[in-house]
């Protein structure tokens, strides 16, 4: 018999199958299994007009027949098969879309990653096998063919028998290896799991002979092996089925099984079809706690992709952006043939308007969660707020405007330190002359509350908001204003609570002062900026502020990045005018300059203290106050 040879973009892919270094070799079942339930689709589309077709919808069926004394794994369906011409066309060179993906690609190692997001057709076949025989016979044709090939050596075509029209595909198994069994794809369990994974919503079944050991009947201790006929795959997928079809718990085991998050039932799904430019189901799910790694650079996000129910891509990382990316689930749309999506790295036009309307949906559900169940909005808020808040601040604020109503705080106007108000709530609560949305920074509520200019402003009555992760405030920036209202830091600069007469009186304050500021500031040369007054302050002496954008709250998550580049806000030292310290500084201006200089750093380190910023040399610090007590 005649050896032909293979085009040779088809060796070039028979060639990188055979040498794949892939490691899911797995996704040749789904391929040879979507390729048959096309060739049925095409058989079923002809009997709806062509009456000698025979059959009925539910004639039609793909069946796996694994062999483990042959090594031989078998896949048949009664599709619409192939004449000589097309065996020769279609097996014989690559003109499916996918090849032409792999025509820009030249080395191994960048074809390979190509495979593992898109399909590779009829010759992934070659990962697992040493010899695949076609056998199949074109609907409407009375001689049946057999094409055989070892790989890149070529392949034979010949006559053969077969009754019916379809396709049947023999691999015979490559040899275990030390890396390798491929004899798993011979066992029933690996099969079952291979069909859920991949192919569980192709719409024909997937039928295998399974033998079970009974008890004999009138017997109890003798077993028979039964033959039964088992259907492998749901063939429905649940998120084409009717909203009211389903209840939670549907929803909470798919989610279980589907995504194996065993902590417990998520906190929102979120079932929609979408029929506008793109057509789509998708079925998205809300953790209710962040995994293990969600907040590490292991974590991925991303989303199943399914088209017409053949599952494409396992993780999608373009369907989610990364504000919301603790979203899990899937998409399956109809836009996107098995075909078609193999070439989704040119058309992922569609890919981002299906993204574009997910997020909206997204964003729409957690603002109805805010307002219809407020304890479990909490409870997302705890589990991915973080994340939200990033999504402000992250690329430049491009986002800020479609998250800037999921954020919550902690405040002053919560019931208890535990609790969280939104900006909008925070609006509402706002008096009448107020100018800005207040905020403290710290580490915890209890720090922010305890800050001397946050205890200042809450007795005007105004509200202030805690911002006690590291991120907040960075987000807070990149807002700048809600509803048009400005933040403002309560520890830094011009608070506008002040009357234009407070303001002229602590101006004249701090110009009678200037020469003792002038030795203050001399003394704290390269700590802090400036020393003045200020009405921040009610009981405490002293306080630290900063001029400029850059918060001490920042400058303490700057530093402790990795980057090694250290930051320096511009410190201010703010005195109490009305403190009785103040006597005993204007005392030692004239009579010891020396113990002014000591008393100076010793306010700035109680200040440090009280800011919860480090003690340079808290050593040095503790010898001064001995000093000063003898
Ligand atoms: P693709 O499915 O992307 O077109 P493949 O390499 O998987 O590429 O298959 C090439 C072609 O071979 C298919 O387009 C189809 O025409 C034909 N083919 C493959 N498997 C079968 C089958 N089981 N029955 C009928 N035709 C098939």
């Amino acid at each position: 018999m005649e050896q032909k040879q293979f085009q040779a973009e088809s060796k070039r892919m028979l060639d990188l199958m055979i040498h794949s270094i892939y490691t899911h070799k797995e996704i040749f079942l789904r391929e040879l299994i979507s390729n048959a339930s096309d060739a049925i689709d095409k058989l079923y589309f002809r009997s709806l007009t062509d009456d000698s077709v025979g059959k009925s919808r539910d004639d039609f069926y793909i069946e796996l027949r694994p062999d483990k004394e042959k090594r031989t794994l078998t896949i048949i369906d009664n599709g619409i098969g192939m004449t000589a011409e097309e065996l020769e066309q279609n097996l014989g060179v690559i003109a499916h879309s996918g090849s032409r993906a792999f025509k820009t690609e030249n080395t191994l190692d960048e074809n390979t990653d190509i495979i593992g997001q898109f399909g590779v057709g009829f010759y992934s076949a070659f990962m697992v096998a040493k010899r695949v025989t076609v056998r199949t016979k074109a609907f409407g044709s009375d001689t049946a063919y057999e094409w055989q090939s070892e790989g890149v050596d070529g392949y034979t075509i010949d006559t053969c028998t077969k009754s019916d029209c379809g396709t049947e595909i023999i691999l015979e198994l490559l040899d275990d290896t030390d890396d390798e069994k491929y004899s798993e794809f011979l066992e029933e369990f690996r099969i079952r799991q291979l069909i859920k994974k991949y192919s569980d919503y192709i719409r024909f079944p997937i039928r295998m002979e399974i033998s079970r050991e009974k008890l004999k009947e009138g017997s109890e201790s003798e077993y028979e092996t039964h033959i039964e006929v088992e259907t492998l795959n749901s063939m429905t997928p649940m998120w084409k089925k009717n909203k009211n079809e389903l209840t939670d718990e549907d929803y909470n085991n798919f989610y279980r099984d589907k995504f194996f998050d065993y902590s417990g039932a998520p906190l929102l799904h979120i079932h929609n079809r979408s029929e506008g430019t793109v057509t789509y189901n998708s079925l998205l799910y809300i953790p209710a706690k962040a995994p293990f790694d969600y907040y590490s650079k292991d974590y991925e996000k991303g989303l199943q992709l399914y088209a017409s129910g053949v599952m494409i891509m396992e993780k999608c990382a373009d369907l989610l952006p990364d504000h919301f990316s603790f979203v899990k689930g899937l998409v399956d749309s109809e836009d996107l043939s098995l075909n078609i999506s193999r070439e989704m790295l040119q058309h992922d036009r569609q890919l981002k308007l299906i993204a574009k309307s997910l997020e909206k949906s997204i964003k729409n559900e957690l603002t109805k969660l805010l307002k219809t169940d407020r304890e479990k909005y909490t409870e997302f808020w705890k589990a991915f707020g973080i994340q939200i808040k990033f999504g402000v601040y992250n690329e430049f604020g491009r986002n800020k405007e479609l998250l800037q109503d999921l954020l919550m705080f902690h405040s002053s106007g919560c019931d208890d330190a535990e609790g969280f108000t939104t900006l909008s709530e925070y609006i509402t609560r706002m008096r009448e002359d107020q100018k800005y949305i207040y905020y403290a920074a710290g580490e915890t509520v209890t720090r922010c509350a305890s800050l001397p200019a946050a205890e200042l402003v809450r007795d005007k009555g105004y509200e202030v908001l805690y911002l006690t992760d590291s991120v907040d405030e960075f987000a807070i920036q990149m807002l700048q204003k809600y509803q048009d209202k400005e933040f403002k830091n309560v520890s830094a600069g011009d608070l506008g609570l002040e009357s234009e007469e407070d303001k002229t009186a602590l101006e004249e304050k701090n110009a009678a002062a200037k020469d003792l500021f002038a030795a203050m500031q001399k003394a704290l040369e390269g700590k802090v900026k400036t020393v003045r007054f200020s009405n921040r302050l009610k009981n405490h002496a002293v306080c630290l502020s900063s001029d400029g954008d850059l918060s001490l709250e920042m400058e303490k998550v700057l530093n402790t990045m990795p980057t090694g580049q250290k930051v320096q806000a511009e410190r201010v030292l703010e005195l109490n005018p009305d403190h009785p310290v103040l006597k005993t500084l204007e005392r030692l201006q004239t009579e010891d300059p020396d113990k002014l200089a000591k008393y100076a750093d010793l306010l700035y380190q109680q200040a440090l203290l009280i800011e919860g910023m480090p003690i340079e040399d808290p050593v040095a610090l503790s010898k001064m106050i001995c000093d000063l007590m003898v």
